[in-house]
């Protein structure tokens, strides 16, 4: 339903809204992870010996050996049923940024025609979805639809609760039958073992002997808008796109700061607190929530975890947040600009690497010691960021992130690393070779203890930098607030990994050659700063100088679309550094390539659709109408000698005559089908159909200022982002 009375219905429904009450919280205790087969669950209804071979198998990532699944197949399905579940699901993680589920029931009908509960290993193992309708970018026909899920036992199995009942939930990893990941988890893992390997090496070579296995952890920061539930439901466009495509700027935004970490509101409070009690249950540790700097805008941030597990989680909270709004009458938008003038919403993922024998590597640690091995991680990071800069762009190119990415919101589409005041110091110091200057004739090693010890939070803020170094992480900020959190950690951990070995590769060389393990060390972290410190920026990076300096003097790419960013993926450095690090194939990241096109195509056709379709079955109408009552009104007016101007009349006129013209560009932008190229399609609607989008709405956001408001059909900026 849309139209003027819509739009009143909706603002009545809110008024008269009665507050949902606040549930009785629970202690922690029974929360916590209540809905998790955890290793402690598992450790109290499994046989010891099983136990162990399982503990094992997850520390190791390796599969489960079928005797010891049936055991564990066995005691999950009585701990699911126990809570009241018949049904069971393989999760997996399609190329979308969704999460796909297929349910099964636990009932296996006998001869006599009774019916038994079953679950063996082999079906906890693995599972055997139709895939045909994933898509795949190529590498399946649909006579060739089988795809596998097999379990991923590095992160646990839950039960999802909905008003409809409770599903035991199997996380998956999902492949085509010749064996090509069609998944965002399958390369994910890979990437982190290639990770865990280059690591290894590293730390060798630094004289370790007790390395245990290297893995790297997340923590996202989700943004999201909240939008009664009323309002979008007259709202096509929030409906079908997640965002406004119309809608006049309200008279008050976010001018005077007095959202960002205000008050909560008492709606909201309860509905995060809803979602949070959830959370716990399945065991996503959310630690952090507050309002934003847009009217309507929250974050919620989780403690980090595995960067596995956290992708799990994280997609997970997606649902949960989206489902949870919903009975509260709101609409979660997970949208990166959801709408217009204020601003959007991001997922800063702060990654870091780390395992249990030498802690957090990125860590600078308070010992001369640890600050080598910190700066030649350190060192591995910004010569991967310089590097394959593009690759970490196209890992967040979507049509809706092009909204917020260089909009003097979010991070300029310049991939470049922000280090902070006194690590840009001792990379200043290792470049200018001053730091042996001071020492007993060129006596390296004694260089390296001269350099100063870190504290924490040395480095302040930098807000504008994609890419922030935090004091024992990195943070990328560019990432989008819908998006999987698994790409782009793909993305890191992959040119991690190739740095990782260069660094390795570099150091025996070096020792090989007779040097030092100092001076080795030293030459290695000199020669990434003069290769690949044009990626270190600490400035303003919304900064128009900045992004000629940076394109001009520093050779940084600017892709300022995804249009432009990810036919990145088909370059040959980066099909080379996935298939030589063995996290995709080449026949995988074309998949991914064709796919993530595929999407980005799709999504601006569905919004142009959107805009013709509002244009003229809403706003056309609407203003007709206006015109018809006001120039009644002026005639009959004329009529007893009033004068009334003509002046409204013809403007109006004249700006709904230009949105129907836009509107016919528009639609017969959108019938051109003949592209000789993905590309040539990616940049047509980009560059053409795009901007005739913004044209139709220009027009159309000039009438929302002039027509009647009684005869507006949609809902409001100032309605939707300030009534709740
Ligand atoms: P801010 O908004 O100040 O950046 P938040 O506390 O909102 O910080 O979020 C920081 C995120 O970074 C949290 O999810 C936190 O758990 C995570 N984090 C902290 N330390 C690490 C680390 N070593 N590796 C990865 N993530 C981390
Ligand atoms: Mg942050």
């Amino acid at each position: 339903m849309s139209g003027n009375a819509a739009r009143l219905q909706a603002i009545q429904n809110i008024t008269n809204r009665r507050p949902m009450p606040a549930k009785s919280p629970e202690s922690l205790n029974s929360l916590w992870a209540n809905d998790v087969f955890t290793l402690s669950k598992m450790k109290e209804c499994l046989p010891k010996d099983i136990f162990k071979s399982v503990k094992k198998t997850i520390e190791a990532s390796a599969q489960l050996d079928v005797s010891v699944a049936d055991v564990v197949a066995l005691a999950m399905k009585d701990w699911a049923m126990s809570k009241g579940a018949l049904y069971y699901a393989h999760v997996f993680f399609p190329l979308t940024n969704a999460t796909a589920e297929k349910h099964d029931s636990f009932i296996s009908v006998q001869s006599d025609g009774s019916v038994i509960s079953e679950f063996s290993g082999k079906v906890l193992v693995q599972g055997e979805p139709d895939g045909s309708s994933f898509p795949n970018g190529g590498i399946r026909s649909t006579f060739e639809a089988r795809g596998y899920t097999a379990w991923d036992v590095t992160s646990p199995a839950y039960i999802m609760t909905t008003d409809n009942g409770a599903t035991l939930c199997i996380p998956t990893v999902f492949v085509s039958w010749t064996g090509e990941a069609l998944d965002k988890k399958t390369p994910l893992l890979r990437a982190n073992a290639a990770m865990d390997k280059a690591a290894h090496r590293v730390l060798s070579l630094l004289g370790h002997t007790d390395i245990a296995p290297v893995n790297s952890s997340c923590g996202a920061e989700q943004e999201y808008f909240l939008v009664d539930a009323n309002f979008v439901n007259s709202r096509p466009d929030l409906l079908l796109a997640g965002r406004t495509l119309f809608g006049a700027s309200a008279a008050k935004g976010q001018q005077f700061d007095d959202h960002y970490f205000g008050a909560i509101p008492e709606r909201v409070q309860v509905f995060m607190q809803d979602a949070e009690e959830q959370l716990y249950r399945l065991g996503i540790p959310a630690k952090t929530r507050h309002n934003e700097v847009a009217p309507g805008q929250f974050e919620i941030a989780p403690f980090f975890e595995s960067a596995n597990v956290a992708t799990d989680h994280q997609q997970l909270l997606m649902t949960v947040l989206k489902n949870t709004a919903k009975k509260h009458g709101l609409v979660c938008l997970l949208h990166e600009k959801p709408f217009k003038g204020i601003n959007g919403s991001g997922k800063h993922v702060n990654w870091s690497v780390g395992n249990s024998t030498q802690g957090n590597l990125l860590d600078p640690g308070h010992t001369p010691h640890s600050n080598t091995q910190f700066l030649l991680f350190c060192g591995a990071v910004i010569r991967g960021v310089h590097k394959y800069g593009p690759l970490l762009r196209a890992a967040i190119a979507t049509a809706s992130n092009d909204h917020r990415l260089g909009a003097n919101e979010a991070p300029p589409a310049i991939m470049s690393v922000y280090l902070g005041s006194q690590l840009d110091n001792v990379f200043e110091q290792i470049s200018n070779g001053k730091i042996t200057g001071s020492l007993n004739a060129g006596v390296m090693d004694l260089g390296i203890n001269t350099l100063p010890v870190f504290n924490k939070d040395s480095g302040d803020r930098n807000r504008t930098s994609p890419f922030a170094f935090t004091g024992n992480r990195f943070e990328f900020r560019a990432v989008g607030s819908g998006q999987s959190v698994a790409g782009p950690l793909v993305a890191m951990n992959t040119l991690l990994a190739d740095s990782l070995n260069w660094v390795a590769d570099t150091l025996e060389s070096s020792l090989n050659k007779g040097a030092s393990l100092d001076t080795a060390i030293l030459d290695t972290l000199k020669e990434i700063i003069d290769q690949h410190g044009a990626v270190i920026f600490g400035g303003n990076g919304y900064s128009a100088e900045w992004h000629k300096m940076a394109v001009e003097e520093r050779g940084l790419a600017n892709l300022r679309t995804a249009a432009d960013a990810l036919p990145v993926l088909k370059e040959p450095y980066i099909e080379a550094l996935f298939e030589k690090l063995g996290v995709l194939s080449p026949v995988e990241l074309a998949s991914r390539f064709e796919i993530y096109a595929e999407q980005y195509i799709l999504a601006i056709e569905v919004e142009a659709k959107l805009v013709i379709s509002m244009a003229k079955t809403g706003i056309y109408p609407a203003v007709v109408k206006y015109l018809s009552d006001l120039s009644v009104t002026i005639n009959s007016l004329k009529a007893n000698e009033v004068e009334l101007s003509n002046e409204p009349l013809v403007q109006v006129t004249e700006l709904l005559t230009a949105m129907m013209a836009s509107v016919a560009k528009l639609s017969a932008a959108i019938s051109q089908h003949d592209f000789a190229t993905i590309e040539e399609h990616l940049q047509f609607c980009a560059k053409t159909v795009r901007p005739l989008m913004d044209e139709v709405r220009s027009f159309a956001d000039g009438l929302e200022g002039e027509v009647a408001d009684e005869l507006w059909p949609f809902p409001t900026y100032q309605e939707m982002l300030f009534l709740k």
